[in-house]
């Protein structure tokens, strides 16, 4: 779905203090499990521990990995940043005061900074004489969250003041199709996916009671209508038995 190897590399140095955080594992499109020092959240360095915690990425969203493009934007995270090391410039969270968010995670902006050698250096350009520098490795910090983004990967989280390279970068991917972009018809901002998820398990309730309809294997829900509960058939639509009262 991505467009063959090209992809998008965006420059961009942290704005503020950067901690360097190993990435253990890639969750989804917008998350990783790093291994921090306690010493890095509490402040205090006479704590040595050091401690698993997860990582959310501070201005995108990517898709959940049961919707379409979920998966790609996981394997494109993972292409950029598994087993690597990253720079992480945590954003402090207004909702809780501290700098992991209601769910113990720390958010916050990873950055990837990669040494190309003369010889890479050389090797990736056209010219013959290329303008390889003088001396010393070529070191490029990229944002990753701008990668996600540009590469059509991820959605911007605009609630939390984005800067403007994050809504130049998603308006970049949409009008080239990139990644989930391809498919803009069946897109479903992963906010409202969840949301969607939600609402419908709060609505439908399991009750352990067979459909009574002959040669039917669902089972009965209680569901919240416009009308008030009802009972209906778990196989809905294929079956369309409802009930005021399961027996
Ligand atoms: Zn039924």
């Amino acid at each position: 779905m991505s467009q063959g190897n090209s992809t998008i590399i965006v420059p961009e140095n942290p704005t503020g203090d950067a901690i360097k955080v190993p990435v253990l594992k890639v969750f989804d499109g917008d998350g990783f499990l790093t291994r921090i020092k306690a010493s890095e959240l509490t402040g205090s360095p006479s704590d040595q521990s050091e401690l698993h915690v997860a990582v959310r990425f501070a201005f995108i969203d990517a898709p959940e990995l049961e919707q379409a493009g979920g998966r790609e934007a996981q394997d494109f995270l993972s292409a950029l940043i598994a087993d690597r090391w990253v720079e992480l410039e945590i954003r402090m969270k207004m909702d809780t005061g501290r700098i992991v968010d209601r769910h113990e995670r720390i958010v916050g902006v990873p950055y990837l900074t990669e040494e190309y050698t003369d010889a890479e250096f050389k090797t990736s350009s056209n010219h013959s004489h290329s303008a390889a520098m003088f001396g010393g490795p070529l070191s490029v910090t990229r944002n990753i969250e701008l990668e996600m983004v540009v590469n059509g990967w991820a959605w911007v989280l605009e609630r939390y003041g984005p800067g403007e390279r994050y809504m130049e970068a998603l308006g970049d991917a949409q009008r080239h199709k990139r990644g989930i972009w391809a498919a803009q018809e069946t897109n479903m901002p992963p906010w409202e996916f969840k949301q969607q998820k939600h609402r419908q398990k709060r609505l439908t309730e399991k009750t352990g009671t067979k459909c009574p309809v002959n040669g039917c294997a669902g089972n009965l829900l209680k569901r919240n209508g416009r009308f008030g509960a009802f009972f209906g058939c778990s196989t809905f639509p294929a079956c369309k038995y409802t009930c005021q009262v399961a027996v």
